[in-house]
């Protein structure tokens, strides 16, 4: 793929139920014009509501990423963002007749095969890149993010959770539409079961279900079918990252760096990012430098490991 930008070919559409407030909902991925990025669009008000997914439109990043616009929210947008961003698509309209994204099986494995099933478009203008030139750091009760210089998109991953299911994992990564598709796509959501009552009660994880997330017990994942890779957790949580950092609007060249992190803290690099102009660029990849795989050069075989979900 040179580096032009992309939207896709056709119009595609799923149903699920959203995973926090268990309500049905219908997605409907549309193409866009170069340089919309990407817009959420609330059809199931009157007048319908865009909300366009850069980050002055986070409202909310407990549990999940939300944007909104006025009353009007949109919740559960990072795995859908996720998928965007490692399919390499950079405008399409979001139609939701709901407050939240489907959760589907949890992960960004059904809205990549969404995306293939759609069709990659390339378009006439050129991308635009974020390219980091100073280290950024940001940090929250003993989380740590940070973003520094690289010739590609990159992120290094820790998790320690006092639960001998989890424990520590790392997981590092160059991120390419081959490595998101193979490596990361398919990890799900996950939570404790000693968690979720108290969500339910809070009014979370209403649609949650051991269909659509790892359900982790005292001493095991609850989970018949088990893992989809046994570093499934600290792998969903770099879908995470890729979705909320997905939110500058544009592909990022750099090295992201995250000790337990999550969407809170996501969004406050973003923030602490776009406020230190002198931390980054924006770069038109005229000469294709920086030319990753495209999506449409992924075999079917490829294809099959991050859409087949079993
Ligand atoms: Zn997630």
């Amino acid at each position: 793929m040179s580096s032009v930008q992309h939207t896709i070919r056709r119009p595609v559409r799923a149903v699920g139920i959203g995973l926090h407030s268990g309500e049905k909902v219908a997605l409907t991925i549309k193409p866009a014009p170069e340089d919309t990025g990407i817009v959420f669009v609330r059809t199931d008000i009157d007048p319908s509501t865009s909300i366009p997914a850069r980050p002055d439109f986070v409202v909310d990043t407990r549990f999940a990423t939300t944007i909104g616009s006025g009353k009007v929210t949109i919740s559960t947008i990072e795995h859908l963002m996720a998928a965007f961003s490692g399919a390499g698509v950079d405008n399409v309209m979001v139609e939701i007749d709901g407050p939240e994204v489907p959760v589907m099986d949890g992960s960004a494995g059904p809205f990549m095969s969404l995306i293939r099933e759609a069709g990659l478009k390339s378009q006439k203008r050129h991308r635009t890149f974020m390219e980091v030139l100073e280290r950024v750091s940001v940090s929250n009760h003993g989380s740590t993010l940070s973003i520094e210089p690289s010739s590609h998109f990159s992120i290094d991953f820790e998790i320690d959770f006092d639960h001998p299911v989890i424990s520590r994992q790392f997981f590092s990564q160059k991120v390419t539409p081959r490595t998101f598709s193979k490596r990361i796509a398919k990890a799900r959501t996950f939570g404790f079961l000693r968690e979720i009552e108290l969500m339910r009660k809070n009014g979370l994880a209403r649609g949650g279900s051991l269909k659509n997330a790892v359900v982790i017990g005292e001493t095991s994942v609850l989970n018949a079918e088990g893992l989809r890779f046994s570093d499934e957790f600290v792998r969903h949580k770099v879908l995470d990252l890729i979705g909320d950092i997905y939110l500058l609007g544009r592909p990022v060249r750099g090295r992201l760096n995250a000790y337990k992190s999550g969407h809170g803290l996501h969004h406050l690099l973003v923030q602490e990012l776009l406020k230190r102009r002198y931390a980054w660029r924006l770069v038109e990849d005229r000469d294709d430098k920086w030319r990753v795989p495209s999506w449409g050069t992924l075999t079917e075989k490829d294809m099959a490991t991050a859409v087949n979900l079993s």
